[in-house]
């Protein structure tokens, strides 16, 4: 037995087919028909397409309650956003990020609200811009299909192959939500994984680009691919507040961060030490340092062997 929904968006392409399918056979029966055709033909399809603000307004419950969880474990918990349901809180439900105090975790709280907050806005903005792309690419198909129908009308198959794509591309249409959640599921996470990932006192990040960005239409991550081995650095590090090294691409704070684009499926590489770094992010004080370090590194294996 089929979902309800889906036996609806059936319905809706069984009925614009016949409404093209009449059109193909009859033509033009006035100069308005095929105008009017398409008009009713759209109204069908966004008629049962979910508006980016439900959308958005959903989403927004399902991180309040992420954030509900994220307190009562003091951590990420397992699972995510999408998973975490309405209901009594998950007994045996654990942090994954490590243990903080609860004076700890008090003063990472404002920053996790903020995070939620900026999560929820850029998702609107989002999705609003990934359904006006699939609505405008759909709209296209439909006008480019009627416009080759002749005025008097034909019964050349070709018509009815392309009726089929176009039952496809409304049914697809119709179910936008559905992969724009799946490409947006890791993104709450990531980001509030970051916030935990500074607490460990990291002094940069190397991006690093993945290809699988490239299949996301529309293309919301073209510029990633230049971001591939850029170096972000942490604010008020160890090693900046001793001049031991330089800021690189920017500060991981002001710059852009993977998961946050749509369909971004890079990764941010978090470093720990001035030996990780490449030499060119060294200053000349912190190149020293670093040859001083290995000395001494040198010296005890020296003195152990
Ligand atoms: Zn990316």
């Amino acid at each position: 037995m089929y979902h309800p929904e889906t036996i609806k968006r059936r319905e809706v392409a069984r009925n614009l087919g016949e409404s093209l399918a009449a059109l193909v056979k009859r033509g033009h029966e006035s100069p308005t028909h095929a105008a009017q055709v398409k008009a009713q033909v759209l109204g069908l399809v966004l008629a049962e397409t979910q508006s980016a603000e439900q959308l958005a307004r959903d989403y927004e419950k399902a991180c309040k309650r992420y954030l509900k969880t994220v307190i009562q474990v003091r951590g990420i918990p397992f699972g995510t956003v999408v998973s975490i349901r309405d209901g009594p809180e998950e007994p045996g439900l654990v942090s994954c990020t490590g243990d903080l105090s609860k004076k700890e975790f008090n003063v990472l709280l404002p920053h996790l609200k903020a995070t939620v907050t900026g999560s929820t806005s850029r998702y609107l903005d989002q999705a609003s811009r990934y359904r006006a792309y699939q609505v405008t690419q759909f709209t296209q198909l439909l006008e480019d299909f009627i416009q080759r129908i002749p005025p008097q009308g034909t019964r050349d198959k070709e018509f009815s192959k392309q009726i089929t794509v176009i039952k496809t591309a409304a049914k697809d249409l119709m179910q936008w939500d559905r992969l724009f959640g799946i490409l947006k599921q890791t993104s709450l996470v990531s980001d509030i994984d970051y916030l935990f990932k500074l607490r460990d006192n990291p002094i940069a990040a190397i991006w690093h680009y993945n290809q699988m960005d490239e299949d996301v239409e529309p293309p919301f991550t073209s510029k990633h691919r230049e971001l591939d081995h850029k170096i972000f650095t942490v604010r008020g590090n160890v090693c900046i507040e001793r001049g031991l090294m330089n800021t690189g691409a920017g500060f991981i704070d002001a710059s852009p961060r993977p998961k946050q684009e749509l369909g971004c499926l890079c990764d941010f590489q978090y470093l720990y030490n001035l030996r990780d770094l490449p030499e060119a992010l060294l200053t000349e004080k912190g190149k020293r340092e670093l040859r001083g370090a290995n000395r001494g590194w040198r010296r005890w294996f020296g003195a152990a062997s």
